[in-house]
């Protein structure tokens, strides 16, 4: 047999693979040559168990000769991936009237008993497939109710169960086989990310009792806790017992010494001290930590299986750096061990798993984390509720740059409309708020300040709710939260991940507090300010829309020298945090008017603010208006057309990189243009640029660099890329808006129809958060080789949202980018993602 790749007892030699035999058959041979007490073990392959199911079953009586005759066996499943699913274990066959007739002396007759009865009713259930129902009527205790259930299954099945141990076997293998087939098993297991054409092996093995005279029973123990990921001997032992109902029974004593009751530990302290050995064994020679399954049958310790000890994110994040501190794994191992995403839910508070939810609506998860708080409807309620000390949930039909303030007060934000990349959403990301857009199935009645579901619910200002991020739900009340976990063990792998990556990251940071997050994120420096956010700080919004309404340039130019000692103070600010990393600032991107007031009383106040009469202000910003405003008179349109707001700004810069560079290193700044489609733009740009960074040279005396860049987000600019490269010396992707562009999809109205796109397969992903390698990746692919091959010194990246994604940074790669920059809170993220794709070429 064991020469029978097919179906083969398991020893230290058997021909035995994951691949071919599935995960559970090959842990059991890696036990087995440790030589840990494992009971003797047939495993079926993934083909002998598709020939069972095409109904041509094994050769029976020769895996029967593996066991001693009287011995009772159990079947369990052995998928390729424990994730993947399998039939439920059957336990005791070769359960019959004369084997219960010698455990009757053995055991006593209940026990006896009470376990033929359990095993003809898992056999009606699991192999016969019958209604649990049918055992409805058993009202006896031990012999009695092995009488009815073997009647039971005599009434439903009109035959008499089947007592020989060969016949059972064959039942439950035929069963098991069928089962794996079944569409049901197959939908589930693919789901799990199972291949269509997933095997199923199986695993026979001889029962270790678990019930019996002398100590007996069964349980699991682990060394690590699987909430935290630290040392912790944890597990359940049930006297006796079988199988897994440890777990389950209140009787379940602890495993190591506990105030709260009795122990394995001291009710067996050499089965206990065994086990742990056992354990700590798996652990070195299995190189993970496994939870083991044991059984003690009088006395004496058996293993019957391990598997992988279950973890939360943040555990499996421990588990494998301390696997890898230990020397049981190499660090590559343990980066790749880690799914970069995981990370999200170390970096915020997260609702814990095992928390109650009481979900009121959902929407595009937009920014992970979770927080509780007060609903609020206003960016002024916010700032309020915050100055009381209460957490509270801002929500808005969608979020404009004037709720800036309301959102930095706010624990969590949520809009009806939007998408990933609306407005909300970037702000949130950079914040580490958490945040869902796009909420369809709430009724946002913003005006009443209320919020209808469709189970009929009305929320007012002031209820509680929890705004869950991570998955884009909104729940009622505060469920339990656990804490970010920013320990040790993560940096430790961010260190690692940062010695293997050969890609850059950097953070899109816009204030102080988001270049200080990007740098305890050891972002590689600043991929894209967004200069305009700094317009809304309080105190300046008012001179900002002074300058707005300049009638002539003079007088534009005056307001402006107001703005800049404000602009040189930040840049001043995040050059120092920065400590000599690159920054790249973008200059003025958004519409003028998005500054200005949309209401009647917003209005009358700038009216008064600029002493002009009221219809005056509404002209202006009516004639100011845009049918498309993405579209319009922004960016490099407003720099060529309004030129002295980059000059300001390119002032602001320069003042602030040779104020930052005294006394240390210099800073070289990187300006950087937006929304470009023609050369000349850059020209244009360019040619006033220099002349300013001329004259501060001259006025402050000292010489400086910096360096000129272009921001590719249409798609002429990615088709000119070759012409627009002679001006830039570097060229970043705005995928945001080039993703826009591209498809002619408004990112700030996509979520409204979004999910359905997606559930209609128009989209695979939401292109605003997963990039569209088919068409948008085109574009970076040609405008990327365009520029490289036009200048091949200049710096390519990108630093729209898809930034932080796993998948657009192995694109990024692929083509050749230097770096990828991202919100600050997905730059671990984003490191790790890094780092697995440089390993796995070097692995190749
Ligand atoms: C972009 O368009 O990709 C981008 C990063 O800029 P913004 O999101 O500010 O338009
Ligand atoms: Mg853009």
């Amino acid at each position: 047999m064991q020469n029978n790749p097919n179906t083969t007892l398991v020893t230290a030699t058997a021909p035995i693979a994951t691949a071919t035999h599935g995960g559970r058959a090959k842990c059991l041979q890696r036990l087995a040559r440790l030589d840990l007490p494992v009971p003797p073990t047939v495993a079926l392959s993934f083909d002998a168990v598709q020939s069972i199911a095409s109904g041509h079953l094994p050769d029976i009586d020769a895996i029967l000769r593996q066991f001693p005759q009287d011995a009772l066996l159990c079947v369990r499943p052995s998928s390729e991936d424990p994730d993947w699913g399998g039939p439920s274990a059957i336990l005791n066959i070769g359960m019959n009237d004369s084997r219960h007739g010698v455990l009757c002396d053995t055991l006593g007759r209940d026990p006896a008993s009470a376990l033929f009865t359990r095993f003809v009713q898992s056999f009606a259930i699991h192999v016969d497939r019958l209604d649990p129902d049918m055992f409805d009527d058993i009202t006896g205790e031990g012999a009695e109710a092995l009488q009815q259930a073997l009647a039971a299954y005599e009434r439903e099945t009109e035959t008499a169960f089947p007592t020989t141990r060969a016949e059972q076997l064959a039942s439950v293998l035929k069963s098991m086989a069928r089962a794996w087939d079944g569409t049901s098993a197959r939908l589930l297991r693919q789901a799990k990310g199972a291949p269509a054409d997933a095997g199923l092996g199986l695993v026979i093995q001889q029962m270790a009792f678990g019930i019996g005279q002398g100590e007996s029973g069964s349980g699991v123990l682990q060394l690590v806790s699987s909430k935290t990921g630290k040392p912790q001997i944890t597990g359940r032992y049930l006297r006796q017992s079988q199988g897994r109902d440890a777990l389950f029974g209140d009787a379940s004593l602890y495993i190591t010494r506990d105030d709260r009751g009795p122990s394995l530990e001291e009710l067996v302290p050499d089965c206990f001290a065994q086990l742990v050995d056992h354990a700590r064994l798996m652990r070195a020679k299995l190189r993970e930590e496994m939870q083991v399954e044991f059984t003690i049958e009088n006395g004496q310790l058996h293993i019957l299986d391990g598997v992988r000890v279950a973890r939360s994110s943040r555990a499996t994040v421990r588990i494998a750096v301390q696997l890898a501190r230990d020397d049981v794994i190499p660090r590559q191992e343990a980066l790749m061990r880690v799914e970069p995403r995981t990370l999200n839910e170390l970096l915020h508070r997260q609702v814990d798993r095992h928390a109650k939810r009481d979900v009121l609506g959902s929407g595009i998860a937009a920014s992970p984390g979770a927080a509780t708080g007060r609903l609020v409807f206003t960016a002024e309620d916010a700032q309020a509720s915050a100055s009381r000390g209460e957490d509270c949930i801002l929500v808005r039909r969608e979020t404009s740059p004037e709720d800036i303030r309301g959102m930095h007060a706010a624990k969590a934000v949520i809009t009806e409309r939007g998408g990933i990349t609306s407005h909300a959403a970037v702000i949130g990301r950079g914040l580490g708020l958490p945040c869902v857009v796009g909420i369809s199935n709430i009724r946002f009645q913003t005006r009443k300040s209320q919020l209808s579901t469709q189970d009929g619910r009305v929320l007012s200002a002031g209820d509680i709710v929890t705004v869950d991020g991570t998955n884009g739900t909104i729940l009622l009340g505060a469920p339990a939260m656990l804490e970010p976990a920013l320990d040790d063990a993560f940096q430790d792998l961010m260190d690692w991940a940062d010695a293997e990556r050969d890609i850059g990251i950097r953070a899109n940071a816009d204030t102080p507090a988001d270049a200080q997050t990007a740098r305890n994120f050891a972002a590689q420096g600043i991929g894209l300010c967004r200069t305009e956010h700094m317009f809304f700080e309080a105190g300046r919004l008012t001179v900002m829309r002074e300058m707005i309404f300049a009638e002539t340039s003079d007088d534009r130019r005056a307001v402006l020298e107001r703005l800049l000692p404000m602009q040189r103070t930040d840049f001043v600010q995040l050059f120092n945090i920065m400590q000599g990393q690159p920054v790249c600032i973008r200059l003025f991107d958004p519409p003028l008017h998005e500054f200005l007031p949309v209401d009647r009383a917003g209005q009358g106040e700038l009216a008064a603010a600029l002493d002009l009469p009221l219809s005056d202000v509404t002209r202006r910003i009516e004639s100011m208006m845009e049918y498309n405003p993405m579209l319009g008179l922004r960016g490099v349109r407003l720099g060529v057309t309004v030129p002295e707001i980059y000059e300001m700004q390119a002032r602001a810069i320069f003042q602030a990189a040779v104020f930052a560079s005294k006394g240390g290193a210099p800073v070289v700044p990187e300006i950087m243009i937006p929304l470009v489609s023609a050369k000349r733009e850059v020209e244009l740009v360019r040619s006033r640029v220099d002349a300013i960074a001329a004259a501060v040279t001259a006025e402050t005396g000292v010489d400086f660099t910096y360096r000129l860049g272009v921001m590719v987000e249409t798609p002429r600019a990615a088709l000119r890329a070759g012409d627009i490269a002679e001006h830039a010396s570097f060229l970043s992707f705005g995928t945001n808006d080039l993703t826009q562009m591209t498809y002619g999809l408004s990112r700030d109205d996509a979520g409204r129809f979004m999910s359905d796109y997606v559930r209609q397969e128009v989209f695979v992903e939401d292109p605003f958060h997963t990039l569209d390698i088919d068409g948008v990746g085109e574009l970076l692919q040609l405008g990327s080789a365009r520029g490289r091959s036009a200048r091949p010194d200049i710096t390519l990246s990108i630093c729209g949202e898809h930034g932080g994604n796993p998948e657009s940074i192995a694109f990024c790669r692929s083509a050749g980018f230097d770096y990828v920059s991202c919100s600050p809170f997905r730059v671990p993220v984003a490191r790790l993602a890094a780092a697995q794709l440089a390993i796995a070429d070097k692995i190749e």
